[in-house]
């Protein structure tokens, strides 16, 4: 059993037992892995905030080579995603790009570059930056990183270039535009507008600042996304229907934030009663709520 030294954001938290918890981390060099941490939820425990949601720490872990968890040995707190105690919208964007990485990468597969990607979103979102094109960004990002981005400039099915026009067939199960011909019988097609295509071309570039766009584009873009990314999963995402939100004013009221995190665990502690599979993964969770109280 190897012992191993990495960075690691904190995209899952479970209780495991009375002291203990499982977390799921994305690292920057072995990709998504889940561990072990004992004496986690002990007062004074060495791991503090540490391991909260979003956090990024320096990790040693022992890689164990069966399918069982890895054991979490040391976590050295780098940096603590500060805006989730201090802007709704931001804490609601951390915690559906903590939703989409567990749900759409695999364990044990490197990708430093979303790494990257990932540490810079939080620190942007920390520094309070618009969460919505954070979002949008990460989001496009992410599916080029990992082999899904969505064709924008040629037919998905047959490769020809798309002319410019007021409104493109976009097609949700072949990832991307397409032609006239190849749109006919195809299922779950919509129309998106040329604005949309444009948005999605400019948000693809991983350099900030964040591209300046129509907040009626963005609207659109949104839904698309949404769409797609539902498509992907095999479900909605649980934060999904929180995105909305993203293009409110930042600065919130300790108490609604608070009101927020309680009415939060209590869904999930209830749903964890009852449910515990792959196809709804909670990505709120009451040690975190606890932890950062
Ligand atoms: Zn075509």
């Amino acid at each position: 059993m190897a012992s191993e030294k990495t960075d690691a954001i904190m995209i899952r938290i479970v209780e495991f037992s009375e002291s203990s918890c499982i977390v799921t981390m994305f690292t920057r060099d072995f990709g998504k892995i889940g561990a072990l941490v004992k004496g986690a939820r002990r007062p004074k425990s060495p791991f503090e905030s540490a391991i909260d949601l979003l956090s990024i720490s320096r990790i040693v872990f022992i890689h164990k080579s069966s399918d069982s968890l890895d054991l979490l040995t040391e976590a050295k707190l780098q940096r603590r995603f500060r805006a989730a105690t201090r802007s709704l919208p931001h804490l609601y964007a951390g915690y559906y790009i903590a939703e989409l990485l567990d749900a759409l990468t695999h364990t044990g597969d490197p990708h430093p570059d979303l790494f990257e990607l990932t540490q810079e979103t939080v620190i942007q979102l920390d520094e309070l930056q618009d969460p919505l094109g954070l979002v949008i960004r990460f989001e496009l990002n992410l599916l080029r990183m990992i082999g899904q981005k969505p064709s924008f400039d040629n037919c998905t099915l047959c490769g020809r270039d798309i002319d410019r026009q007021a409104r493109v067939p976009f097609g949700q199960l072949s990832g991307g535009v397409l032609c006239g011909k190849c749109r006919v019988g195809q299922s779950r097609v919509i129309s998106i507008s040329w604005g949309v295509l444009e948005a999605m071309r400019l948000f693809s570039v991983c350099d900030s600042p964040l591209p300046s766009v129509d907040p009626m584009v963005l609207g659109e873009l949104r839904g698309v996304l949404n769409n797609y990314m539902a498509n992907m999963m095999g479900r909605r995402p649980r934060m999904q229907k929180f995105l909305s939100m993203l293009g409110r004013p930042t600065t919130i009221r300790d108490d609604a934030l608070s009101r927020f995190r309680k009415s939060e665990t209590r869904a999930l502690s209830q749903h964890d009663s009852t449910k515990h599979d792959e196809t709804d993964k909670d990505v709120l969770n009451e040690t975190t709520f606890t932890q950062n109280s």
